[in-house]
């Protein structure tokens, strides 16, 4: 069975890649190459194009005929969608309408979605899980939450299913290391970390330390990439089931400080990672912590590698070996 897979050379699509093609089916990588890397597609063919031009987009499904998509294509940092929100609008909403209108064009009625829980934005006190309702910060998490909404209007018109998950924090890398997380500019924590401890940066900005938690920084859900791609083949397997439209949240209900996850590192490192107090990051929400357990009770979702130090470990060991960096 052949999977679509868009953004299929970025971090996340290239361990998804890898677990397709683990599980048996044939991941085609889909890529513009803006942020992902060549060396990253390991796992299968590709094709080289780009969601805001529909043309490439039939092109691939016409030469690959493929059984689903896995939509992970999309620009994610919020710090970019503050300052360009156009960028966003443009790239992840027009980029998937034409993804979603050519999958239903070719009869491809079942597609995967890599949403995100900045869709719900900072709500002190209440519980995020998949009824929460949504109230975006930025037009990252709005971009996203628009394109969740496209999948609803083409179900009802035009059968097209669905599993929409969202994420919250993904780190970690491959335990093989055969690929990571490498993003040029790098925003993106752990990674940052790493680099710091590597002597690759001088050292990491905290950004803001007067927030209303514990220790003044922000908590965010870490989940580790090898899990969140496991929830992806459970997600497509349900849809090729058959069953119903879903929305699922990926994040273990933990939550961790900036200033933890820095702890954590020097623990795991066992060096030092030194760092400066900046200002708050424009569009950053307070806490980010899932408070669902339905990927593990519907989809039967076990994240085994989701710890602080393990995420680390792993990412470390991919740091040390990376071979596509630079
Ligand atoms: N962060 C930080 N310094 C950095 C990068 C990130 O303090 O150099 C903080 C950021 O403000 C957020 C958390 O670390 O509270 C996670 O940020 P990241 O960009 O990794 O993911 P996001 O939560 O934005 O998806």
């Amino acid at each position: 069975m052949k999977i679509l897979v868009t953004g299929g050379a970025g971090y996340i699509g290239s361990h998804a890649c890898k677990a397709l093609a683990r599980s048996g089916f044939t991941p085609i990588t889909f890529d513009n190459f803006s942020t992902g890397w060549r060396e990253a597609v390991r796992f299968g063919p590709y094709v080289e194009g780009d969601l805001t031009d529909k043309g490439t987009v039939e092109n691939a499904f016409k030469k690959h005929q493929p059984d689903a998509v896995l939509h992970f294509a999309a620009l994610s940092r919020v710090d970019e969608a503050m300052a360009n929100p156009g960028l966003y609008w443009r790239n992840n909403v027009l980029g998937s309408l034409n993804l979603v209108e050519t999958a239903v064009e070719h009869g491809c009625l079942d597609f995967v979605f890599s949403s995100t829980c900045a869709t719900y934005g900072d709500q002190d006190g209440v519980v995020l899980d998949e009824d929460t309702v949504q109230a975006p910060l930025n037009a990252y998490g709005a971009s996203k939450q628009a394109v969740e909404r496209i999948l609803h209007d083409f179900s009802t018109t035009h059968g097209l299913r669905h599993v929409i998950f969202r994420y919250f924090n993904v780190a970690g890398a491959d335990p093989d290391a055969e690929v990571g997380e490498f993003h040029r500019p790098e925003t993106h924590l752990i990674p940052i970390v790493l680099d710091a401890v590597a002597g690759a940066r001088d050292q990491v900005t905290i950004y803001g330390t007067d927030y209303p938690t514990e220790d003044g920084t922000c908590v965010r859900d870490y989940v580790h990439v090898s899990d969140l791609v496991d929830a992806h083949i459970l997600g497509l397997r349900w849809l090729l089931d058959g069953k119903e439209n879903r929305v699922f949240n990926l994040g273990t209900g933990s939550g961790f400080s900036v200033r933890e996850v820095i702890d954590a590192a020097r623990r795991v490192t066992n060096r030092e990672v030194p760092t400066e107090i900046g200002d708050r990051r424009p569009g950053d929400a307070i806490k980010l912590v899932s408070g669902s357990s339905r990927a593990e009770e519907e989809l039967n979702w076990q994240p085994t590698k989701s710890t602080m130090p393990q995420m680390i470990e792993d990412a470390w060991r991919w740091h040390q070996v990376a071979d596509y960096k630079e």
